[in-house]
């Protein structure tokens, strides 16, 4: 069986939530007193996270497992999770889409657990534009973060970057600049409408062109040759290459019709998109004793409804309840 939606596209990349806390304040993501978090006998056990995880992998052609949140690495079980996880068969690439801190002291742990990557989130050098953003003066435990990653093997280690006018829009170049010093892959990520405030403005959005516009200002940008296929970032070669940046255009070029990707929450839900207004509710299927085959099916059922994109630039466009971090980004 595979995930297959109505268009045609087949889900192999699983994104799955481990917790909606953070200890950080992106303010494109979540308030400043945080959020209403999940109730604690809602969120899964590590056992059912696997169970859950194993059943993509061995019933439904899942060959990737990207760990997200929230901040995945809050979660105390991850090593264990991720160790569980790249034991699978036919075993998955996994990830980890993370904020860095405290991935100084972890991250040695999680390569030997079989942790493959990880993709560090990281706005800015500057630290006063770094507490600005986040609201926490980390920006050090960030680089920290990243030295081990590189150092562990986690790699290509990837930054993601989102620009806000106004506070970071200036930094492009010089993020850039740091990223190819200290070989990071960047990418800049259009910021979407998925804070929980519903601040995003769509005209105050740094789009993808002046993205490209800011860093053409300071370096050569040729289209890298590997076609774009289902991954979101378009590339480009820096001065020549082989260094590349990405930028991924989420709102003004979106990449929906290739999309691979199917997501789990922290509390068992399945979603076929980041946008979706819908859910499939596995946890509890699982807890009333559905047998393996019967969440396998379930979650077939699921990915039927997928749209065909996000209709952000719609206007009857609706953010969906649930904001980034409770989705897993
Ligand atoms: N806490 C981890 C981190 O920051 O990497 C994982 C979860 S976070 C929700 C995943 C990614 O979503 C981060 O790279 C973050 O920059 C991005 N993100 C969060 N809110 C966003 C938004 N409104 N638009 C675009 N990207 C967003
Ligand atoms: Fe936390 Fe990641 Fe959201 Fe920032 S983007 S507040 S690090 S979940």
């Amino acid at each position: 069986m595979q995930l297959t939606d109505r268009y045609g596209r087949v889900a192999t990349d699983l994104r799955v939530s481990l917790t909606d806390r953070c200890n950080l304040r992106c303010s494109y993501c979540m308030p400043e007193e945080g959020l209403d978090w999940l109730q604690k006998e809602t969120l899964l056990t590590d056992d059912e996270v696997v169970r859950l995880i194993r059943i993509g992998v061995e019933l439904l052609g899942i060959t990737e497992v990207r760990f997200t949140g929230g901040e995945p690495l809050l979660r105390r079980g991850l090593a264990d999770i991720v160790r569980r996880t790249a034991a699978l068969q036919p075993r998955p690439e996994t990830s980890l889409t993370t904020n860095a801190l405290g991935l100084a002291r972890t991250a040695a742990t999680l390569a030997q657990a079989g942790l493959d990557r990880v993709n560090v989130s990281l706005d800015t050098i500057r630290r006063d534009t770094f507490r600005e953003i986040t609201l926490r003066d980390r920006l050090d435990d960030v680089l920290e973060g990243l030295a081990a990653a590189k150092a562990a093997g986690l790699g290509p280690v990837k930054v993601n970057a989102v620009l806000l006018r106004g506070v970071n829009d200036d930094q492009a170049g010089e993020l850039l600049g740091w990223c190819l010093a200290h070989g990071y892959d960047l990418r800049f990520i259009e910021q979407m409408p998925l804070d929980a405030q519903h601040g995003w403005d769509r005209d105050a959005m740094v789009t993808a062109e002046e993205i490209l516009a800011a860093l053409q200002t300071r370096y050569t940008l040729t289209p890298a040759r590997e076609p774009r296929g289902s991954a979101p970032a378009e590339l480009w070669a820096v001065d020549g290459g082989p260094a590349t940046v990405g930028v991924i255009a989420s709102v003004t070029r979106p990449f929906c019709g290739d999309c691979d990707r199917v997501r789990l929450t922290a509390d068992g839900q399945v979603r076929n998109c980041l946008f979706a207004r819908d859910e499939s509710d596995l946890r509890s299927a699982m807890r009333d004793g559905a047998d393996d085959q019967e969440i396998a099916d379930r979650w077939v059922i699921a990915m039927r409804g997928k749209l065909p994109g996000h209709g952000i630039d719609d206007p009857t466009f609706l953010q969906p309840d649930r904001p980034m971090s409770a989705i897993g980004g």
